[in-house]
């Protein structure tokens, strides 16, 4: 096994738990296979453990958290039981969950959703990829009852590592359409070809919290999906559930989940969010529950500016549809903007419409996306809750 030495002083992000070691913090970046297992010691020889090396990308080594010998079938059984005890405790029986969440389980790069008797595999690194067949058997011998096995490898992310795109069925069958229930509703979602690995586990949590705030309300669920928050708010007594989404095969899915679960309360509008809140503003609309949960408006630094601007349109633009006590949902996944900046931004533009408001309810990523201290990387879902008293 090759040795990486780190430059003076590098070491102690890695000793404090973080797992990522750049290029440039490398005494020298030597050739070798992508994803190969290396050892990585300070500048002054002493070991901090191994990791998965990518000479192609900026994020050089991964690191594995503990030494290990060889990253085989074995030592992904042992990683996916852990992850698998810590779900049990903490989703009490949920059919779909997030097995592993790349570094808070101690596999960067890696992200394995189950639904029921279904998993759906994204590996984000060359570590991960070039170990899918070890991490399928691990996969199935932690969860025997998978029937089948789906690899959606087609984030633009893996470029970065110099990795193809590729998806597809990696073991079993999977039918077009998977069933599970989230929340006591049934959804069904398409594995092979929905957003992401099919559906957003991390706000499950946050849909129960605006189901039983909904009894009796007028509920817009934006960047709807398949539903998720707008099923919800039906079960929970909403009088009018409306989602939108730009995406039609999103838009149809969520129909489809309506009718399967017989809640009639619930219409969804294909259209892109921004044009129809504008549209309501100049309709005078007004409603009691507003639901943003947009997708990551910043990948990199140099988009943060961007997002910023976005999270003020989309929050203003609301703000004005609520009816006064109305509660705005406020929602982000950009892990560059932090909770307290998504806080100032709609801070600033209620005060520029001369709003007063009242944060009641925080949160953000369901227990089965573990939050690892040492790497803030992992903590990126914003959820808060605003009562908007009225003018000030
Ligand atoms: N709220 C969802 C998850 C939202 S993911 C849930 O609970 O499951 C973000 C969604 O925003 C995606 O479905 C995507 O199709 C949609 N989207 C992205 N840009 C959009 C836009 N400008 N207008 C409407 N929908 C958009």
């Amino acid at each position: 096994m090759q040795t990486v030495r780190l430059k003076p002083k590098e070491h102690h992000r890695i000793t404090a738990g973080h797992l990522w070691i750049y290029k440039d913090e490398l005494v020298t970046a030597p050739s070798g296979v992508p994803g190969e297992l290396v050892s990585v010691e300070t500048f002054d020889g002493i070991p901090l453990g191994n990791g998965f090396y990518n000479p192609l990308s900026k994020i050089a080594v991964r690191m594995l958290g503990e030494p290990t010998e060889t990253a085989d079938t074995d030592f992904f059984t042992r990683r996916f039981e852990q992850a698998l005890r810590l779900r049990e405790r903490m989703l009490l029986g949920e059919e779909a969950f997030r097995l592993i969440f790349g570094e808070s389980d101690l596999l960067s790069g890696l992200i394995i959703d189950v639904y029921g008797n279904y998993a759906v595999m994204q590996m984000l690194a060359a570590g991960m990829d070039i170990r899918k067949q070890h991490i399928v058997d691990a996969l199935k011998h932690v969860l025997p009852n998978l029937e089948g096995i789906v690899e959606r490898n087609t984030s633009q992310t893996r470029k970065k590592e110099g990795l193809e795109l590729v998806d597809g069925v990696v073991f079993g069958e999977v039918p077009q359409r998977v069933r599970f229930t989230e929340n006591g509703i049934t959804l069904e979602v398409d594995l092979l070809a929905g957003q992401k690995t099919g559906y957003f586990l991390d706000q499950r949590i946050n849909r129960q919290t605006v189901g039983a705030l909904s009894k009796g309300k007028s509920v817009l669920d934006c960047f709807c999906n398949v539903g998720g928050f707008a099923l919800n708010a039906a079960k929970g007594g909403a009088t009018r559930s409306v989602g939108i989404d730009s995406s039609s095969s999103a838009v149809e899915a969520a129909r489809k989940n309506a009718e399967l679960n017989q809640l009639d309360a619930c219409t969804f509008i294909e259209a892109n969010v921004f044009d129809e809140l504008r549209s309501y503003v100049a309709s005078e609309q007004r409603w009691d529950i507003i639901i943003l949960d947009p997708p990551s408006f910043a990948k990199n630094r140099g988009a943060v500016q961007g997002a910023r601007a976005g999270y003020a349109e989309l929050n203003r633009t609301a703000m004005k549809l609520l009816t006064p006590g109305g509660l705005l949902v406020s929602s982000s996944c950009t892990q560059l903007v932090a909770e307290h900046e998504l806080m100032d931004i709609i801070y600033r533009e209620a005060a520029r419409l001369r709003l007063r408001l009242r944060l009641v309810h925080r949160a953000g990523q369901a227990p089965d996306h573990p939050i690892l201290l040492s790497m803030p990387e992992t903590s990126y879902l914003k959820f808060l809750i605003f009562d908007v008293i009225g003018e000030t």
